[in-house]
């Protein structure tokens, strides 16, 4: 009935929504669903935003637990091609390491929820809280962390006093120009990342919603099994939503191309 009445009139319920297509709706509906049945433990998105509200009606209507669970942030950082100097790494930690941060978090009952009370949510964390494949998640910090040192670089080739900068001045710089258009290394990878994993992902693995590593866009990846498990969930229980999330992701992958 809920999923019937969702599916009739969707409602923003995700951060990926947009006004294109209800792929990222419907799956966090699903989502939600494999949570209801014990298929998974959580679904967690930034707190406090508009769609967030829709998103805890829906978790209430369909009798889920919710909580803004508190938690502290962490810079993570990989050397990729040229390392970041120490005192960068170091200035990037003190501006970021323990900042409290919040999320809005969804499972079936409190004490799940409790669980996650004060943790560190770092982008592997919070990969693991929601299941993703360890290759996708150190994939994604990968990313990262070449995002850090290209804007890093493109900072110093464009300022005056170099190395000379206050380090101050540059942590404030490299967080406004982080994967930044004009930085054309930059440019060329999240382009890559946009065509080569998140449209692929979209038109072949619409069940999931982080991005494939270069690994799991091949055949037969840990990504693939995953996104097989959430599909079947759908298809055997859900099948006029397991339809749905594949029309809408095929309109979603245009967007990205
Ligand atoms: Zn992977």
């Amino acid at each position: 009935m809920i999923v019937d009445e969702f599916i009739e009139n969707p409602e923003p319920v995700s951060g990926f929504s947009n006004p294109e297509n209800y792929w990222p709706d419907f799956l966090a509906l699903l989502h939600l669903l494999l949570i209801k049945h014990g298929e998974k433990k959580f679904h967690m998105v930034t707190h406090g935003k508009k769609y967030s509200k829709n998103l805890c009606n829906l978790a209430d209507k369909l009798e889920l637990k919710w909580k803004v669970v508190k938690g502290t942030s962490l810079f993570e950082y990989q050397k990729q091609v040229t390392t970041l100097p120490q005192i960068v790494i170091d200035a990037l930690g003190r501006d970021k390491n323990g900042i409290k941060t919040k999320g809005l978090v969804i499972a079936k009952d409190e004490n799940t929820l409790n669980d996650l009370e004060d943790s560190v949510l770092s982008h592997s964390n919070i990969g693991k809280i929601l299941e993703y494949p360890d290759c996708c998640v150190n994939w994604f910090v990968s990313n990262q962390s070449s995002g850090w040192e290209e804007v890093y670089a493109f900072i110093m080739e464009n300022s005056r006093e170099g190395t000379n900068t206050p380090i101050e001045e540059i942590i404030l710089n490299m967080d406004q120009y982080f994967e930044y258009d004009y930085i054309p290394e930059s440019e060329k990878r999240t382009r890559k990342i946009r065509i080569d994993h998140i449209t692929e992902s979209r038109e072949t693995m619409p069940f999931i919603f982080f991005q494939p590593c270069d690994v799991c866009i091949g055949p037969s990846s840990p990504a693939r099994k995953l996104n097989e498990r959430y599909a079947n969930f759908a298809k055997e229980n859900y099948p006029q939503l397991y339809e749905i999330i594949i029309s809408e992701g095929k309109k979603d992958a245009k967007a990205f191309r």
